[in-house]
């Protein structure tokens, strides 16, 4: 973060001495805030004294445990190192000082600290969910060595690795299923056919997709060429248990897996199946995190939660339709507040362990630029503080700390394009398409310069949860009601630690509220996140904080 050069208080800081000129006013660096003790007692403005910036001089420490910022590259649309405009492993090795440089407390990085990048393993398709070779990468991308230099680079920094799994379906030209298939054809069904779905003719209702081998059918949901495996069959048990142990033995700290949606299906409990995945893992590596994309409702994502799983992606607050986006449009603050505790509240109770696993969007959605960009940048900065200061995990799409939108949006590969570190919009081809247009907002080298980009704003939340472990680690306990429906407010608690998030959900008022002491005691300012500039900070002064449009706060007691 960069340092405030020069901010004059214009209150005196100590003995309670009252100056009401600017001029004689003394520089403030050393990050203790001003609060309501130090600053003017005189009810004046806030607006007449600066106030330092919260975040200056408090220590953020890097997280060692499997609580991180992840940041989601579509692979092949990151950096291409070689001209052949495919991103490729090489190229994400020469941006990782942009991702993390290894210092928490310094630095123009990001500060993410877990990648996820979409399937590496070779597949025919550019985005390589159907997995040709589960044992090696696409030559698209480099080497299994240029991996294991991926990996070694990204644990360096601090950055964990999470690998994107498909445990659902495989590719129909993956050597295993093309064995199947011959065995099948010749009727033989106890051999290489029993780690696939394949099944008499009227075994599934006519709303299950298949695919015909033969006289048999088998299962594929998504795709003809995406046949699914048979989840219950022991055979396949060993197979995924090498599968996951080839890679975690080669560094890798967890997995992404695909479409959990799709585990359940006649003869295979979903819930089982992924219990029993998690245990596998789990002895492979005692610390493993997996996140699981279960993109169905709260019912079902309580229920597949009971599989000990880590995290699942909490679909309903993403993506254009989602409650965050939702909440911009009704600002109702309390009700979003309440939505928080409450989602907490359900899956905490089917695993007390879980992890929430927030984000905007991803390469299956519309880039949330879209739907927010009639709003400003001040609510793209206001939708990364909802999702970032809820408790758990928070998945950044790549490009999304930047403002990059879909130019159009009849196709997936539109949300997929290039990473844009510098104005021009970089050489990499993804589904034959190029990126149209140039950033709206600049790439990343012109956001970095911008003290109040959107870039910087990501890189300021980042380090007010590396300040704060206790936002991802805590619980959302219960909303705060501020009598405003336009104010969400929650508590984040943990073995006696508490925090209070609030935000101001208002696009062009500020809300002045009463900080009492049964909601924090010895209330502060732990970190300001504003709309319009950066430069204004907040305290709270005789009990009371204003809070600019679409601003956010986390405030605790005094340090
Ligand atoms: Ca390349
Ligand atoms: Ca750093
Ligand atoms: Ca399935």
């Amino acid at each position: 973060m960069k340092k405030i050069l020069s901010i004059l208080l214009c209150a005196a800081l100590a003995g309670g001495c009252v100056l009401t000129g600017c001029g004689s006013g003394e520089s403030k660096t050393d990050g203790s805030a001003a609060t309501g003790d130090e600053a003017s007692k005189d009810g004046g403005k806030a607006s007449a004294e600066a106030v330092s910036d919260p975040l200056e001089g408090v220590k953020a420490t890097a997280s060692t445990d499997k609580y991180r910022n992840v940041y989601q590259i579509f692979t092949q649309s990151f950096c291409d190192s070689n001209g052949d405009e495919i991103g490729d492993f090489q190229g994400i090795i020469s941006k990782l000082d942009y991702l993390n440089d290894g210092d928490p407390n310094k630095g123009d990085d990001l500060g993410v600290d877990a990648l996820w990048m979409t399937p590496i393993t070779p597949s025919e398709s550019y985005h390589k969910y159907s997995v040709e070779n589960y044992y090696d990468v696409d030559a698209d991308f480099g080497t299994l060595e240029d991996f294991d230099k991926l990996v070694e680079e990204c644990h360096k920094r601090g950055i964990n690795v999470i690998f994107d799994l498909v445990l659902n379906h495989i590719s129909n030209k993956n050597p295993l299923f093309v064995e199947a298939c011959e065995e099948v054809k010749k009727g033989k069904l106890d051999g290489k056919a029993e780690y696939f779905e394949f099944h008499e003719p009227d075994y599934y209702s006519a709303d299950v997709n298949t695919i015909q081998v033969g006289d048999y059918v088998c299962e594929a949901n998504f795709s003809p060429t995406m046949p699914e495996w048979n989840l219950t069959s022991e055979k396949t048990k060993e197979e995924f248990t090498r599968i996951a142990k080839f890679w975690l033995d080669r560094g890798v700290d967890g997995f992404r897996l695909d479409a959990v949606k799709y585990f359940d299906n006649k003869h295979t409990n979903g819930v089982e199946f992924q219990k029993w995945f998690v245990e596998t893992c789990c002895g492979i590596k005692k610390d493993v995190y997996l996140v699981g994309e279960d993109w169905t409702n709260d019912l079902d994502i309580a229920d597949m939660y009971e599989s000990g799983i880590d995290s699942l992606f909490a679909f309903r607050f993403s993506q254009s339709s989602g409650d965050i986006i939702d909440t911009l449009s009704t600002a109702n603050g309390a009700s979003f507040a309440k939505k928080v505790a409450s989602y907490e509240k359900k899956m905490s109770a089917a695993n007390a362990d879980y992890i929430n696993a927030v984000f905007l969007s991803n390469h299956d959605q519309i880039r949330i630029a879209n739907a927010l960009e009639s709003r400003g940048l001040e609510a793209e900065k206001f939708a990364a503080n909802l999702y970032m200061l809820m408790p758990g995990n928070s998945f950044t799409y790549y490009g999304e700390e930047i403002g990059m939108k879909a130019p159009y949006t009849d196709s997936d590969k539109w949300y997929r394009l290039p990473m844009a570190f510098d104005s021009d919009s970089p050489k990499i081809r993804v589904d034959g398409a190029v990126a149209p247009e140039a950033p709206k907002y600049g790439g990343v080298k012109q956001q970095l310069e911008d003290r109040n980009s959107l870039l910087n704003h990501y890189r300021r939340l980042i380090t007010a949860k590396l300040q704060n472990p206790l936002i991802a680690r805590g619980r959302a306990t219960g909303a705060q009601s501020f009598d405003d429906k336009e104010v969400g407010a929650y508590y984040i608690e943990k073995d006696g630690e508490k925090l209070l998030v609030i935000h101001n959900f208002n696009a062009t008022a500020e809300k002045t509220l009463s900080i009492t002491s049964d909601m924090i005691a010895d209330a502060q300012v732990y970190a300001d996140f504003l709309g319009s500039s950066e430069d204004n900070h907040l305290a709270i002064r005789d009990g009371k904080l204003t809070m600019p449009p679409y601003s956010s706060v986390i405030i605790g007691s005094k340090r």
